[in-house]
């Protein structure tokens, strides 16, 4: 169910935040009216005299899968971007997510917002649907009149846009709040990362599907995305190879134990993008393979380049809002697993891509005059049968066994099958008016809270009823499922898993397709590190625990806005101290308040 404060909020989008600024080659501003703002005066804007120093630009950086950790591991290795933000920036080494759903979706709504999915309503990359009885992603569109766009040609299919994010992003509500000068782009491999971080509307929220660049129809379209669409950066790579780049010092063996790489790549490197061996053609698994590899982070990172080029970003009126989430240490973990030579090496690369992203922000946009934040949406576990070397209890908590093992269980009470409509992640979701049922059925409630408890790896059963309108609870594990609860969406049950149980879904008697994953209320999955860089940031290392909820809040003070619904706080501690409140109030209005108080 959407809730119907959301409902009102998504027509008056689609009525109204058009929003659209043109930028004539005079640099002369004009903002359309629409049904959603009334008419008022241009001169409502602040003098530039008068107007507080704000940033020019906020760059957003999301790297999808990094664990907080990395930065500690690797640094030492790195010469670029990276190295420049932890020495330049402020790094804080004690971020982590304080909720459970550790995925994609939830993070990115997360970071972009500055709410906990409680508040934001993106509870997973993917749930049950109730009203429709099937499971749908965070981003797909039930709206017959949206659609998705490809550039150069593409036709893809389906239809994404944010209409399930309860609460407007960082990124709207600057340009909402600024009169509409702020100009939004924002790229990724993944719609629910690149919609996430945008919003509702934006200038542009490009992705990558299937070979081509992607859009959707409440998003803009813009000429320097479809030229370089065309010039097919992916297709281009064809026939490259990634080798390990540097010439030693890797931490881990030549095979990582565990990992599934992609179609047409051997546990060691090289891996070559030729996709299926023998055919010389760019094909799905090339696709696949060039997701995976550093290819895809430089071309999101030449995407960036060109948009700050083309929208002059950072020279407008207002503070433009740039964002990247580059995905393939996803993809990379997700195959090889944290500990291995192609997260390391990824990482080198993604270093380099940084560095040249930022030369290019300080030649175009001015050193000091844009904030840079780099987060993650996510950690990841160790490959289990990797972990079980060491001889920690580590496993695989297979979920297709779990969903028997409950139906089993309500046999015996004759509830009619299936009890279960699905088992995704840690949410167990029933079929209709069964979990009403089992909430007056203590026996049977039990019953199926025990036959979940008797499968390997479980650790706890929540119950939905325990997690509503977040308890005061002594419980950390507790706390973190209500911060993810979000009442019609979340799950009836869920499950959390005991430490290093990776949650798996693979049907019974199939292999598993992957190496490891994520999504989960422990360290290894909700700590990621958090850098800040740039106009207003103070240089250091800070250990206070924060979450990457406290970004989009940061960006809100650095640029004096307000955000409707945070969970998270601004890091004061990281931002420069004014140099003097002091001086005599000079606008009119403060000087007739003075006069007449
Ligand atoms: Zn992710």
């Amino acid at each position: 169910m959407v809730p119907s404060r959301f409902l009102w909020k998504r027509t008056l989008l689609q009525r109204g935040m058009t929003a659209a600024v043109f930028f004539l080659a005079g640099g002369i501003t004009f903002v359309p009216h629409t049904a959603a703002q009334a008419p008022r005066p241009r001169a409502a804007a602040p003098q530039a005299s008068q107007a507080p120093a704000r940033p020019k630009l906020v760059v957003l950086l999301v790297v999808d899968q990094m664990r907080g950790d990395y930065v500690d591991k690797f640094l030492g290795q790195w010469t670029g971007g990276l190295k420049r933000l932890v020495e330049e920036g402020a790094w804080f080494r004690d971020a982590a997510y304080p909720y459970a759903a550790t995925e994609t979706c939830v993070g990115h709504a997360t970071i972009s917002t500055g709410a906990f999915p409680a508040t934001h309503g993106m509870v997973a990359n993917a749930w049950w649907d109730r009203k429709d009885q099937k499971m749908v992603t965070c981003t797909a569109d039930p709206d017959p009149s949206v659609k998705n766009i490809g550039y150069a040609g593409a036709t893809p299919q389906g239809a994404d846009t944010a209409w399930r994010m309860a609460v407007p992003s960082f990124a709207e509500e600057l340009k909402f709040q600024t009169s509409g000068a702020t100009r939004i782009v924002t790229f990724s491999l993944k719609a629910r990362a690149a919609i996430t971080m945008a919003g509702h509307k934006a200038d542009a929220a490009t992705w990558f599907d299937g070979g081509a660049w992607v859009t959707s129809s409440p998003y803009g379209t813009l000429p320097f995305i479809e030229e370089q669409a065309k010039s097919h950066p992916a297709k281009a790579d064809f026939g490259k190879t990634w080798s390990l780049s540097l010439p030693s010092a890797y931490w881990y063996g030549e095979k990582a134990l565990g990992a599934v790489p992609p179609v047409g790549w051997d546990l060691t490197f090289p891996h070559p993008l030729r996709g299926k061996s023998g055919v010389g053609e760019a094909d799905p698994d090339f696709y696949n393979q060039w997701a995976s590899s550093p290819y895809a982070d430089t071309a999101l990172t030449e995407l960036a380049e060109k948009t700050v080029d083309a929208l002059n970003l950072g020279k407008a009126a207002g503070t433009d809002f740039l964002a990247v989430s580059y995905s393939t240490v996803d993809y990379v973990g997700h195959e090889f697993g944290p500990r291995s030579r192609e997260i390391q090496d990824i990482l080198v690369r993604l270093d380099k891509d940084l560095s040249n992203l930022f030369a290019h922000l300080d030649a175009k946009v001015g050193r000091g005059n844009y904030v840079v934040a780099l987060t993650a949406d996510h950690g990841v576990v160790p490959v289990p049968e990797d972990m079980q070397r060491t001889g920690a209890d580590a496993g695989l908590l297979h979920l297709p066994e779990l969903q028997e093992r409950i139906e089993k269980a309500l046999e015996a009470f004759r509830y009619p099958k299936p009890a279960v409509a699905s088992v995704s992640g840690s949410d167990v979701y029933f079929a209709p008016s069964v979990y009403d049922k089992l909430q007056h059925d203590p026996a049977a409630m039990q019953a199926v809270l025990n036959a979940a408890l008797e499968q390997p790896g479980v650790a706890a059963v929540y119950r939905a009823e325990e997690l509503r309108d977040r308890p005061a609870t002594e419980s950390p594990m507790r706390r973190a499922f209500a911060y993810s609860y979000f009442p019609g969406r979340s799950g009836d049950l869920f499950i959390l898993p005991k430490p290093y149980w990776l949650l798996d879904g693979t049907p019974t008697g199939m292999q598993r397709s992957y190496g490891t994953g994520h999504g989960v209320p422990y360290n290894y999955d909700q700590h990621v590190p958090v850098l800040l860089m740039g106009f207003g940031i103070q240089p250091g290392q800070y250990f206070q625990a924060i979450t990457p909820a406290d970004i989009a809040p940061t960006f809100a003070a650095l640029c004096g806005i307000t955000l409707s619904s945070r969970d998270g706080h601004v890091l004061a501690e990281a931002l420069m101290k004014p140099r003097s409140f002091s001086s005599p109030p000079r606008t009119a209005a403060a000087q007739a308040a003075k006069t007449n108080p």
